[in-house]
């Protein structure tokens, strides 16, 4: 006869305990610029790739690349959009107001 051990109640707290800390965390990462890697004050959402910014850098960005009459890669890791506008960025309202929500 095998002693089975049942599965304790510590093993099911430990479980969702882990799982409550990765969602904080992803919900932290929306929250940061990939140019900054701060969190954002002002973010710009890319209608084209779905992909949110710190209004101020990527401006920036976009205009010290346009001198250079060279086109704008999406800096988000993994993202292959490559030809980002002023025009593809609009005020990220939803994230704005949670983030807001969150500093509070
Ligand atoms: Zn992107």
């Amino acid at each position: 006869m095998v002693a089975v051990r049942p599965i304790s109640d510590d093993d099911s707290e430990t479980i969702e305990q882990i799982d409550e800390d990765i969602a904080v965390t992803r919900s932290q990462m929306n929250f940061i610029c990939p140019i900054t890697q701060m969190e954002m004050r002002r973010p710009v959402r890319n209608k084209v790739c779905g992909h949110s910014y710190e209004e101020e850098a990527i401006v920036e960005i976009i205009q010290s690349r346009k001198q250079k009459k060279k086109k704008v890669r999406c800096p988000k890791m993994g993202c292959s959009y490559d030809d980002v506008k002023r025009s593809d960025l609009v005020p990220d309202e939803a994230l704005k107001r949670v983030i807001d929500s969150q500093n509070k």
